[in-house]
């Protein structure tokens, strides 16, 4: 296995181990048809370092080779009516704030469409979005020849393609070296044209300071903080107007431009700060999983049924890192696709919420705190008023 020695946003070689997290599944939206195959799903190793230099935090150890995406990949949180009124108002804002008339969107990792499509929808744009996942859909043909999709990974090569506003949501974590996405793109921009870029990743701040490791998984090898995401785009010749946290701080947004000349610029106080919260993380990861395997053994002697509320990567995370079996029965999902299937390492079903009304729950554990409420509505609709837990709790 190789271990990453250079950081792969600022290049520096100071890079510090703090976290190691073995043997995760690869992939935890892959939808898996059979119990034992889930079981056997192929994993990896999480091994986390903090950079001081930009503010980094990457996983050492992960390895691209182990990573290519297929169809069965199942990451839509579309079914969430939080996550869709944060999607719609982020189009609106973007739509008001950089007047998206009439003009021409660029996405690079589009996924399915559905944000493209609202952008030029709701402005009156046009759209080119770029995805090698990406399948056709029935209900984008409405909008004609305004929304073009290209099958393929972004590159220079598409330097005809150019956008009034490019937008890149939940990608730039994926990449290995994030120079590899930011510095083509920089490349086919004018520095002149003035176009807005807009990236959106999860925000590693938030991780740290509310402890959930549980956002974790291995098809991130960056975690960006606001500082690394500034580095990462002011070292590839971009200038920042701001970084914002969006959904509940779950989300770290960036919003440049392609620059004349930039240099890399890193936030000393930002990063400091930082290296305290990190040594903090350090500490309290060993009594935040303990203290969550004790309560599932209690609840377990006691003779509860316990769920877990969501099977995205946060579910898989949680289940396979405490590794308590049978102490979890099945995890619930909104999401019709991924119903019937099983969670990759620990091999719960994820059911419906009209399941767990035939097959009641004594305690339900919410993997992400923002639809905690969502999902208490949702259980009293169907008459259960369970123990709700979320990953917060201790
Ligand atoms: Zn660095």
């Amino acid at each position: 296995m190789t271990h990453l020695i250079d950081c792969p946003i600022c290049g520096s070689s100071s890079l510090v181990d703090f976290i190691k997290l073995p043997n995760l599944p690869i992939y935890c939206n892959l939808l898996w048809a059979d119990r034992q195959e889930a079981k056997d799903c192929p994993k990896g190793d999480i091994e986390l370092a903090f950079c001081d230099q930009c503010g980094g935090i990457v996983n050492v150890v992960f390895d691209p080779e182990k990573l290519g995406y297929s169809q069965d990949y199942e990451n839509s949180l579309h079914y969430s009516s939080r996550f869709q009124s944060y999607v719609e108002a982020l189009a609106n804002r973007l739509i008001e704030q950089h007047q998206l008339h009439n003009k021409t969107i660029v996405e690079i990792g589009c996924g399915k469409g559905d944000f493209l499509a609202m952008l030029c929808e709701q402005g009156n744009n046009s759209g080119i979005g770029f995805d090698s996942s990406y399948v056709e859909r029935p209900e984008h043909e409405a909008l004609g020849d305004r929304l073009k999709f290209i099958k393929d990974f972004y590159s220079e090569k598409y330097v005809e393609y150019q956008g009034d506003f490019v937008c890149c949501r939940q990608v730039l974590e994926h990449v290995q070296k994030p120079a590899d996405l930011l510095d083509p793109l920089r490349k086919t921009l004018d520095a002149d044209a003035k176009t807005v870029v807009f990236f959106e990743v999860p925000n590693a701040l938030y991780t740290i300071r509310n402890m959930m490791v549980w956002d974790v998984i291995y098809e991130h090898c960056t975690y960006f903080t606001p500082s690394s995401l500034s580095y990462a785009f002011t070292n590839a010749g971009y200038t920042v107007s701001e970084t914002s946290e969006e959904f509940g701080g779950q989300f770290l947004s960036i919003e440049a431009q392609p620059a004349k000349h930039s240099e890399p610029a890193a936030d000393i106080d930002a990063i400091a700060q930082l290296s305290k919260d990190i040594a903090d993380f350090k500490t309290r990861f060993e009594t935040q999983t303990q203290r969550w395997e004790a309560r599932l053994s209690q609840l377990f002697e006691q003779g509860k049924k316990v769920a877990i509320w969501g099977s995205g990567s946060k579910g898989v995370t949680f289940l396979n890192l405490l590794n308590q079996g049978g102490k979890v029965e099945y995890a619930v999902d909104i999401n019709p696709r991924k119903q019937g299937k099983f969670i990759p390492g620990t091999g719960q079903k994820i059911v419906s919420p009209e399941h767990v009304a035939q097959h009641p729950t004594d305690v339900v554990i919410v993997m992400n705190p923002l639809y905690k409420e969502e999902i208490r509505d949702m259980l009293k609709e169907i008459g259960l008023s369970p123990e709700i837990l979320t990953t917060e709790s201790f």
